[in-house]
């Protein structure tokens, strides 16, 4: 890639495809410093997971470069995307493996990769990736759709301890990013009090409920949530042992761990980030008692939305933001089923549930289709 000062850096990218069983390809691409080979094959692992619980037609993929995007400029942004839209074009396409943004890339990284693919095809196509922006082929409802799964997810469990979501129920959300944001929002909208939000500069509390808007125009202008004023600053720490009935970590993986999963009082922990507890933790807090929703389960809203928008793109016909809730809703309320059954069928936690749901599905896949060459 030819940089702003004109010299030439090498950038190692990558594209794994993990199992092909189901369908074509999904997965992000990520742009972050520690992208290596070992960590984008994990993820597409995830993905194949992911998609086989929620009984998406894909299989799993993943990308990345190793590069620090908020160091480069936006001329130099768009050249490193070409190039690797380029690298890769002749193992991707529509029915083959279909990419999207992950951690360091957005609409804007979409829409580029789209573009070369098409320059390089000769003609528009716009189902190559999804996350798109609305004016080429993006789908409403897409931008929030990780966070409102979350908050469907949280209904459902919520339904099975026969505590309704309603003004008594207290909610902590560790994060305020895409995630964070709209579950707050909908779960407010719902009446419940979202006590406790956090991000990187640390939380803030209010026991009657925050205003979720107000803290949003707060990071707007500031960045971080620390110093909003009329509340109560209180570490990450500090949030994950709040009294309340639903803890959502949604900001990083790795954050609820042997040592603090014995502070944790919520009844209901929705993963929305990727593996926010780890092996330990969810054995602790499923021992005490909690209701643990994993991550493959809770934050696939955005991999379905997704999914919704390679149909629309493939057809060239949109749907209104209601058709793609409802559908939404309906194909979340099915694979929460699915995992809540099996959880019960093997007397296991949700966690491990949803693997056993995850790989059964793509078990019968694969052996429908056969060993072939044999
Ligand atoms: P984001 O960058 O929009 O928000 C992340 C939030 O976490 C920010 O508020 C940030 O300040 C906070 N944060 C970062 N490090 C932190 C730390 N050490 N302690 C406390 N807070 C910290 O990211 P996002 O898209 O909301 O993703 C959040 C998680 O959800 C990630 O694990 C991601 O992989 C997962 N996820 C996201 C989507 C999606 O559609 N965005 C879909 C599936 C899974």
């Amino acid at each position: 890639v030819r940089l702003d000062d004109g010299t030439v850096k090498t950038f190692v990218g990558y594209r794994v495809q993990h199992n092909l069983s189901l369908g074509p390809g999904k997965g992000g691409i990520r742009y972050h410093p520690a992208v290596d080979l070992s960590e984008t094959a994990g993820l597409a692992m995830l993905m194949t997971f992911k998609c086989a619980l929620v009984g998406l037609p894909y299989g799993g993929a993943k990308g990345g470069i190793a590069v620090d995007p908020t160091l480069l400029s936006r001329a130099e942004l768009q050249a490193l995307t070409r190039r690797y839209a380029t690298e890769i074009n002749m193992i991707i396409g529509p029915h083959v493996d279909i990419p999207a943004p992950d951690i360091g890339t957005d609409g804007q990284t979409m829409a580029w990769f789209m573009d070369t693919y098409s320059q390089i095809k000769g003609y528009t196509e716009g189902a190559i990736v999804t996350g798109k922006p609305l004016e080429l082929g993006g789908s409403k409802g897409r931008a929030e759709s990780t966070g409102k799964g979350v908050a469907y997810c949280v209904n459902f469990a919520a339904e099975k301890l026969g505590m309704p979501i309603n003004q008594n129920t207290t909610v902590a959300i560790h994060g305020f990013g895409k995630v964070a944001i709209p579950a707050a929002y909908d779960l407010g909208a719902q009446g419940a009090k979202i006590v406790a939000v956090s991000d990187i500069s640390g939380g803030v509390y209010d026991a009657n409920g925050l205003d979720i808007a107000k803290c949003e125009a707060w990071v707007k202008e500031n960045k971080v949530l620390k110093g909003m004023p009329g509340t109560k600053h209180i570490t990450n720490e500090e949030l994950f042992a709040l009294n309340v009935d639903v803890l959502i970590p949604a900001a990083i993986d790795g954050v609820i761990t042997k040592d603090n999963a014995h502070n944790v009082k919520a009844k209901i922990i929705a993963e929305g980030a990727n593996g926010p507890l780890t092996k330990e933790a969810v054995d602790i807090v499923s021992q005490k008692g909690a209701f643990l929703i994993p991550d493959v389960l809770c934050n696939a809203g955005g991999v379905i939305v997704s999914y919704f928008e390679w149909v629309q793109g493939l057809q060239s016909f949109f749907w209104d933001l209601d058709e793609v809730n409802k559908r939404l809703h309906s194909i979340m309320k099915d694979a929460f089923e699915n995992v809540y059954a099996t959880s019960k069928e093997f007397n296991c936690n949700m966690k491990s549930a949803a693997l056993v749901a995850a790989i059964r599905r793509l078990e019968r896949a694969m052996k429908l289709r056969g060993l072939w060459p044999s």
